[in-house]
């Protein structure tokens, strides 16, 4: 017996397999003692700090189920680390707790009886396919490279007034954004907010990479748009600990208490509570600033100095990229490549990277993964293929005074630098 036509055609089929394309001919790559240069597939590369992996075996014992929300101590805390890290006015009663901030997108879609979800492309991969499964249409807004991958706010309303739709418009608004690195600046934000409050678009602000903004006093959407801007959130990305699966959402007071039950309602149907070990370990995650403080210093010099050394080789032969502003990720574009690309028959970003992977083991992502036209020439570079654990080394204790800009940490990422040597000759025999 088999299901094959009774599966959900929510379930992006296509952009599934670009995915496992890449892992495919990777694993084939390894298999036959090939190099394979991993710029595909990012997760933190930082190790989670020892002092919160004792906190979760000293809470191993802790076998009950918690509230839905979570538990208080760790809502209060996950609102006083926001407070000073971000100058959030947050309430705990307002935070829910998942496991992992991606249920919690998908819990919040499906609160909705019937909306329409907005992304702007590229966007990060579940969007789409989360919006389908919980019944809604979803529609995409494609950015450009001159605006730096971003939404524009004339884009927006643009798209608002000819909309012409009575059911609610989800707004998936991430930054810094998985695919591209990018984030928004005040002006844009409050551009944004303004033609979201004119057109009562509800934003879900997707900020799990914010801490790792690498400038301070970056800005937030809900500095502008407190009342219609949920935020997501967790400890995934900025505390090393993706597979702890701890995230959050805030969920804003105006959207009424309604709102908010229902959310937890479709929580409590699916996952439940959040890991109670994994809560307790959190709250001691959440309470040391001063720690967390450090170890945030240190990811985003690290972060930025690789983002600026790879921008930098890339634009060089005319790859051209924006530097990363937070998050592991760039967004290069091949466009200025198009002729000597389509001689040897590669029109698409799927072309393009599994071409890559074949002739020089340099694993990247296309675009149309991320919901970018089929022939753009662009791709996700992850720059995560290091040893994280440096940061902890004494060698960079002694740094932690000095300013990003004149830095000169020993960081070594040599497989990151050989991969994009090897790029850059690929490319540069093109022409
Ligand atoms: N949002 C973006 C943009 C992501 O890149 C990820 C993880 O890859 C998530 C959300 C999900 O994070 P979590 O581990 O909290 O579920």
């Amino acid at each position: 017996m088999t299901l094959q036509n009774h599966i959900s055609s929510s379930l992006r089929k296509g952009k599934h397999s670009e995915t496992l394309l890449i892992n495919q001919l990777s694993q084939e790559r390894v298999e036959k003692d090939q190099k394979v240069y991993k710029l595909g597939f990012g997760q933190s590369p930082f190790p989670v700090p020892t002092e919160i992996t004792q906190q979760l075996k000293r809470a191993a014992n802790r076998k009950e189920y918690t509230s839905v929300q979570g538990l208080q101590e760790l809502r209060q805390a996950i609102c006083d680390f926001h407070r000073a890290f971000e100058n959030k006015d947050w309430k705990p009663e307002q935070i829910i707790v998942a496991g992992g901030s991606k249920i919690l997108l998908f819990c919040i879609m499906s609160a909705f009886k019937k909306a329409e979800i907005l992304l702007p492309a590229p966007s990060w991969v579940s969007y789409e396919p989360q919006g389908k499964l919980a019944g809604h249409e979803v529609n995409w807004i494609e950015t450009t490279f001159d605006d730096k991958w971003s939404l524009t706010a004339k884009q927006l309303d643009d798209y608002c007034i000819s909309r012409n739709k009575d059911i609610p418009l989800i707004l998936v608004f991430n930054y810094p954004s998985n695919p591209t690195g990018q984030t928004y600046n005040a002006n844009q934000l409050s551009d944004l907010a303004y033609v979201m409050r004119k057109h009562k678009v509800i934003v879900i602000a997707d900020e799990i990479y914010s801490l790792l903004t690498y400038k301070k006093g970056y800005p937030t959407l809900s500095d502008y748009y407190p009342e219609g801007c949920i935020v997501s959130s967790g400890l995934s990305k900025w505390c090393g600990a993706g597979g702890w699966r701890l995230g959050f959402h805030y969920i804003p007071k105006e959207l009424g208490e309604d709102f908010k039950q229902a959310v937890i309602s479709v929580a409590s149907e699916t996952y439940s509570c959040a890991p109670t070990p994994i809560q307790v370990a959190a709250i001691y995650a959440y309470r040391n600033m001063d720690e967390a403080k450090i170890f945030l210093d240190r990811q985003k010099r690290v972060l930025n100095q690789i983002s600026q050394y790879i921008t930098q080789e890339l634009n060089q032969i005319n790859i051209t990229t924006h530097v990363a502003q937070g998050g592991f990720y760039l967004f290069p574009d091949f466009s200025h490549y198009r002729a000597p690309l389509e001689n040897i028959k590669i029109y698409s970003g799927e072309d393009l990277t599994e071409r890559l992977m074949n002739e020089i083991g340099v694993a990247l992502l296309p675009g149309s993964a991320f919901g970018m036209a089929k022939d753009s020439l662009t791709a996700r570079l992850a720059f995560v293929d290091f040893d994280g654990s440096q940061i902890f080394s004494d060698d960079l204790d002694h740094r932690d005074h000095l300013e990003e800009s004149n830095s000169s940490t020993p960081f070594e990422f040599n497989k990151i630098k050989e991969g994009i040597k090897i790029l850059c000759e690929w490319f540069s025999k093109l022409n």
